[in-house]
């Protein structure tokens, strides 16, 4: 087992090396390094072939025509051009969209932004497990609510949203549902077919692709969905996204995809027998929460809460294990995570939250170290606590996934 061990991946995944192969043969005088947007000869043309190629292996992923995706710089990119995309394009019919409090940064902080622009913006409250409950999206809708904006897994805790049922109601309104799913795509099943969900967001980098690469769903069928672009130039991805296409990430993204389709199943299997592992290791020291929901989650994560101690001290306490306190985006701030906070956490438990991510990498040595490292730097920090009285118990974790539709 090799240290630093890397308990992360919400954050960001390695290129997985299969990936890697492809990006790199996408570069270089031998490699296929044309504009795709040079059909005058071959070098352009054999580049356009590779991005079709790759836009099929990511459309294959979620069910949908290729002619659905369009190429961005990651998901944060993605989530803006479905906001105020939408917001701008549909403004002669309604200036009012509905999210939630737990939403990321790249959805939220938008909003803000489209609130000084004049549109009215309801954030909905999730559960204390995180999930959204049914009833309080409805009574948000309004008659010109023209957008839901909710992510499918929070990068947080893992609580995954019940899409299938909120985007009936959201379809049955007449709004459009956009869906953040850089968290669950190549993780939970994801069947545009079957979902009704009009844009969705997706990150490379969090599905073993490399960062700097992403894409947006547009529904073309039945409605095609109408986007006002936020890059105007030369006319790619229909107008949608202009600039010259990163061949050399756009394969990589493919690629990424292509093995998250084929690997899935195992994958998501393995990971959340370790995830289970993990928990069941943490729990036996007593006094430990479990930040989430405990059936309707992702494998990867868990956030747990340890009674007694600030998160931060036990991160500094293992500097060779990388786990997170909050978000990445929000952890240089300092301030509690605004996740568990709109979940109604206490002071003391957003203070001891700690996320472990677990993918493709993460062995079993790897989770019994961190069992053992963490167990022994818990009972440190508490022992050394003026505050800390025991007696909680933790709560049971059933290790049941939840898959979309
Ligand atoms: C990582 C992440 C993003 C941002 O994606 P980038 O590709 O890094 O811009 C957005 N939303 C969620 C839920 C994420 O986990």
């Amino acid at each position: 087992m090799r240290l630093p061990v890397y308990l992360d991946y919400a954050a960001t995944t390695p290129t997985d090396p299969r990936v890697a192969v492809i990006l790199s043969q996408h570069l270089g005088q031998d490699g296929i390094f044309g504009n795709p947007s040079s059909n005058t000869h071959s070098f352009g043309r054999t580049a356009a072939r590779a991005v079709e190629t790759a836009r099929t292996h990511v459309a294959a992923l979620l069910d949908i025509d290729p002619g659905a995706i369009v190429w961005t710089s990651g998901a944060t990119e993605a989530n803006n051009l479905a906001l105020f995309g939408v917001m701008r394009a549909y403004a002669r019919k309604g200036r009012h969209l509905v999210t939630s409090k737990t939403e990321h940064k790249a959805v939220l902080d938008v909003c803000r932004r489209l609130e000084r622009e004049g549109c009215a913006i309801t954030y909905l409250d999730p559960n204390s497990d995180g999930s959204l409950p049914l009833e309080r999206v409805a009574a948000a809708l309004r008659p010109d609510t023209v957008l839901v904006s909710l992510m499918h897994v929070n990068n947080e805790t893992g609580v995954a949203q019940d899409l299938p049922t909120i985007g009936a109601l959201v379809r049955n309104h007449g709004a459009l549902l956009h869906v953040d799913a850089s968290q669950s795509a190549g993780k939970l099943p994801l069947d545009l077919q079957a979902l009704p969900v009009d844009l969705l967001s997706l990150s490379a980098h969090k599905l073993y692709g490399p960062k700097g690469i992403g894409a947006l769903v547009v529904r073309q069928r039945p409605v095609r969905v109408r986007l006002e672009p936020l890059l105007y130039g030369g006319g790619q991805e229909r107008g949608l996204r202009a600039g010259t296409l990163p061949v050399h990430q756009i394969v990589a993204m493919g690629e990424a995809c292509r093995i998250a389709r084929v690997e899935m199943e195992a994958e998501q299997a393995r990971i959340r027998r370790l995830r289970d592992r993990l928990w069941q290791g943490l729990a036996a020291l007593g006094d430990v929460e479990l930040n989430g929901h405990p059936e309707r989650n992702v494998a990867g994560i868990l956030n747990v809460s340890f009674a007694g101690i600030a998160a931060e001290a036990l991160l500094d306490a293992l500097p060779e294990i990388a786990l997170a306190t909050g978000s990445a985006c929000t952890s240089a701030s300092h301030e509690p995570s605004h996740v568990l906070r709109a979940m109604a956490c206490d002071a003391m438990r957003m203070r001891g939250a700690v996320r472990f991510s677990l993918g493709r990498f993460t062995t079993v040595e790897e989770i019994d170290y961190t069992i053992d490292a963490v167990t022994a730097a818990v009972t440190r920090l508490r022992e050394l606590s003026p505050v800390w009285e025991t007696g909680q118990g933790s709560p049971k974790y059933r290790a049941v996934d939840w898959a979309a539709p």
